[in-house]
């Protein structure tokens, strides 16, 4: 649906025209939000805030809307507890600096899980590897759902915080993970949920899920590159300390000392990406001018199509089967190396991931190196689908 909006989806690749199932990398823009951007370069471009001229106060209400416009998609109680960053990575490593300075002693425990992108992994490690914390990991099913008995069983004493995905990149498991914040939080353990596949795809209410934390990327949801959202609750960003320092972050600078500015400016020095995050808002309206429960059951129409499509091919495997998926399918097919697969399906026109997905730990935890993954947008359809079989099916012949 709506494929019009997306003039790249016309491409042609090697001869053919293009199948592009790589969204959980990035999605592809719609006209109105590549617009935005040039729209903001030619009519709206001036630095952000303090700016006594016409164009600073425009570029400014513009950029501050569109932090409203992320409070709003998300449902957060106040536009102070949105902070943009760069993306998901920049997001988390924000918390794992700044609550770790507040917070983290050594001895103390974070609980990841195994499925998790290296985003939410490396960061939590170089912190046990800096401040002696301990880093306890979720296990997971044969399935590829998240062991519940295994997350209990890492609950602690010395617990401070659970950080998890949503949603898989790998696996495409949707975890449920309002029941995780809530059995955190009866033990005082707050929760960051990593969003970056799950809010492009999924509705998500920070305030129902009374998450504490959730980052996303606004290049995975139809937005530009560069620009991230970390929603936090109040009452932890304002005892965090800053993760940057420079201009924006400061209230009031002395030889001696430095007072820092409120929330969420506390958390963004230097120059905001203003067109970025006036592009993202620009992005959250076509999402919304759509619904998200439309794409979310447009999504979940072609998963189960092309589970079933692609179950009928000789030797294919999904990683990957629990009853709650989003739009995200990873496979291999027997005597065939994914990344040969993926070349291949590459000259047919067919654009689909292929490796670790930068989930190593899961990689391993499943015993292989790597797999394909397809992965879904609201443009795709199921002649796309039928389209990756074909190749599927041609490909492992020839690697056969
Ligand atoms: N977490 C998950 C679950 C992801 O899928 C990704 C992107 N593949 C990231 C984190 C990192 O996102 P970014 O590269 O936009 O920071």
């Amino acid at each position: 649906m709506h494929r019009e909006d997306f003039p790249i989806l016309e491409s042609r690749i090697n001869g053919h025209q293009l199948v592009y199932l790589d969204n959980a990398a990035t999605t592809q823009k719609p006209l109105s939000v590549i617009q935005k951007i040039s729209d903001c370069y030619l009519h709206h471009n001036a630095n952000v805030h303090r700016g006594v001229h016409f164009l600073s106060q425009d570029a400014t209400e513009l950029h501050e809307g569109a932090r409203r416009r992320v409070q709003r998609f998300i449902n957060a109680g106040s536009s102070d507890e949105i902070v943009f960053t760069r993306g998901t990575t920049e997001s988390i490593n924000l918390v794992a600096s700044s609550f770790s300075e507040a917070f983290l002693h050594a001895g103390d425990e974070v609980i990841v899980s195994v499925m998790e992108h290296h985003s939410n992994f490396v960061p939590w490690q170089l912190l046990r590897d800096r401040k002696g914390i301990r880093l306890r990991v979720i296990d997971i099913h044969e399935d590829g759902t998240l062991n519940l008995d295994s997350f209990r069983s890492l609950l602690s004493s010395r617990t401070r915080l659970v950080c998890l995905s949503h949603t898989s990149n790998v696996l495409g498991t949707v975890n449920s993970v309002g029941d995780i914040i809530a059995e955190a939080h009866s033990h005082d353990i707050p929760v960051l949920i990593d969003g970056a596949q799950s809010v492009p795809h999924l509705r998500v209410d920070v305030q129902a899920l009374d998450c504490d934390f959730l980052v996303f990327s606004g290049h995975k949801i139809y937005g530009p590159t560069g620009i991230g959202i970390l929603y936090g609750k109040r009452r932890w960003l304002e005892q965090m300390p800053p993760y940057q320092a420079g201009g924006e972050m400061i209230e009031k600078v002395t030889l001696e000392k430095t007072d820092f500015n409120v929330l969420p400016y506390k958390f963004e020095a230097g120059t905001p990406d203003f067109i970025g995050t006036v592009a993202l808002a620009e992005a959250l309206d076509y999402v919304d001018s759509i619904g998200i429960d439309t794409i979310a059951a447009h999504e979940q129409s072609l998963l189960d199509y092309a589970t079933s499509q692609l179950l009928a091919v000789p030797g294919l495997k999904i990683y990957g089967q629990a009853a709650h998926k989003a739009g995200v399918i990873s496979f291999l097919v027997d005597g065939c190396h994914p990344y040969d697969m993926g070349l291949l399906l590459d000259q047919l026109g067919i654009a689909v991931r292929t490796g670790h997905h930068c989930a190593d730990p899961l990689m391993q935890r499943l015993g292989i190196t790597g797999t394909v993954r397809a992965s879904f947008a609201l443009y795709n359809t199921r002649e796309e689908v039928d389209t990756l079989v074909k190749g599927i099916d041609r490909v492992a012949s020839m690697l056969r």
